[in-house]
């Protein structure tokens, strides 16, 4: 279809729905266009921005009627920052946003418009949520700023003032800035040996011990030394201070060398009532108050009666097999992360489980493995990144006929794409429960639940 508008023309359009980032989907004359700041409902006026083949973005010139769910954000640069995106709609109104976003991905990509998605289970306080925020550094001069990049581009927005994050990530941000402003030499900042390029902040809401990891551009860096000493002495909660040395420009956050600056290696966090050990390259899920409300609904759709082996794919640190363990005979997990590999075991002995097996490797080949082994699950977890499970996954799932698989995803439309196929390879969706792990932000936590259908 030809675009029905020209850059720079004002058009008016109401506002169906929200896309992946969080921007407000309408039609002109049956042509998709874009918004971003618009929400589902809302009858706006944009100027038109740009024009694609298949669709066109606009900005948001004036909002002729109001959403009913339309706020005003919390944060003063909300508008530019790309750390969320959400803010300008009210709680409950983001919930059901994510719902439909759901309800949508299983219509248009696994074509079930038939399954119901159940209301998101959302937080009480959707505000300082985050356990781990991840800081990029921009240089201007002598000093330096810490923050997320403003939407599209790589420069520095805020770090001293999110409120998506507890207080002590905004103080140590502040401290920071100044602290290695003053301390490291910012002469040649440019480039993949730019000293400093990003500060992580980890921190366990239960114990209270907090981590940072200092990702640099170079192997030594003069002054990061001082830093971390004054930051440990400022911050008594602060137990680890790494340093992370990634010379490559690709966009992965860790290189694969560290160095202990200052305190221990790992942070002790919990879940429940299990403890788990964290070490600096593995990943925990970001909302410690929703992780629990999560890693219920996976141990209620597990169904658990004791005798039941549950194999748990993409493991990470072992969380959820440990969560599973004392309602099961047997776990199995399996992560490509051979760090986080050493934390799960180190975990199961920590809360003295000894029923859990942890593999070191890639999903798509050790699962074959265990197919081949003869491993036969009741219960299969699977709980991959962004881009979904790979194909062989999916495949050695199915050939292992397990009565229940429950699939965690952050991705509804991986998610839309590999329920599909699971549905192709015998099993039929039970429940779909959105988890809101992200509050103020687009991204949706799913956990599905599917049985086999016996033929
Ligand atoms: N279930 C865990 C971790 C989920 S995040 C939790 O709830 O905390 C996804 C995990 O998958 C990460 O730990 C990542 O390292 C791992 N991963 C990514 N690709 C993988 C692959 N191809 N095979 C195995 N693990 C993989």
């Amino acid at each position: 279809m030809k675009a029905p508008v020209k850059p720079g023309e004002i058009i008016s359009l109401s506002i169906e729905g929200v896309s992946h980032q969080g921007w407000g989907v309408g039609r002109f004359l049956g042509f998709t266009v874009f918004v971003p700041g618009a929400l589902p409902g809302e009858t706006v006026e944009a100027e038109v921005s740009l024009i694609k083949k298949n669709y066109a973005s606009g900005l948001l010139k004036k909002v002729l009627s109001e959403a009913a769910g339309r706020v005003v954000p919390r944060c003063e640069v909300f508008d530019r920052c790309g750390g969320c995106q959400l803010q300008h709609a009210e709680y409950s109104f983001q919930l059901e946003m994510k719902r439909k976003t759901v309800q949508d991905a299983l219509s248009r990509i696994a074509r079930m418009p038939e399954v119901p998605v159940h209301p998101v289970l959302g937080m009480e306080e959707p505000w300082g949520y985050r356990n781990r925020v991840q800081f990029h550094v921009s240089y201007s001069g002598k000093s330096l700023r810490l923050g997320f990049f403003e939407t599209g581009t790589h420069q520095v927005v805020q770090g001293a003032g999110c409120h998506l994050v507890p207080e002590i990530f905004n103080r140590m941000a502040y401290f920071l800035e100044k602290e290695l402003s003053r301390h490291l030499e910012l002469g040649q900042s440019d480039g993949n040996q730019r000293p400093l390029k990003h500060v992580v902040f980890k921190t366990s809401r239960s114990t209270g011990e907090t981590a940072v990891i200092f990702v640099t551009g170079a192997a030594s860096v003069s002054g990061l030394d001082q830093v971390a000493y004054s930051l440990v002495q400022a911050f008594p909660g602060v137990v680890s201070v790494m340093q992370n040395i990634n010379t490559s420009a690709a966009p992965r956050i860790f290189g694969s060398q560290w160095r202990l600056l200052a305190g221990q290696e790992t942070i002790t966090d919990k879940i429940g009532d299990l403890v788990f050990s964290v070490s600096p390259p593995s990943f925990v899920q970001i909302n410690p108050v929703q992780v629990e409300v999560l890693y219920r609904k996976v141990l209620e759709y597990a169904e658990l009666k004791g005798t039941e082996t549950v194999i748990d794919i993409y493991c990470g640190i072992g969380t959820i097999s440990l969560f599973l363990a004392r309602q099961a005979s047997r776990v199995y997990g399996v992560e490509e992360v051979e760090a986080a590999v050493d934390d799960a075991k180190k975990n199961a002995a920590l809360n003295d489980i000894k029923n859990c097996e942890f593999q070191a490797g890639k999903a798509e080949e050790v699962l074959p493995r265990l197919l081949q082994e003869g491993i036969c699950p009741d219960v299969a977890v699977v709980d991959p990144p962004r881009k979904g499970c790979a194909p062989e996954v999916l495949d050695a799932i199915t050939k292992m006929k397990p009565s229940r698989i429950i699939y965690v995803s952050c991705d509804p439309g991986t998610l839309a794409r590999d329920l599909r196929v699971l549905n192709e390879k015998g099993y039929s969706i039970k429940e779909v429960q959105p988890v809101d792990m992200f509050a103020q932000t687009v991204h949706v936590e799913t956990v599905v639940m599917m049985s086999r259908v016996e033929k």
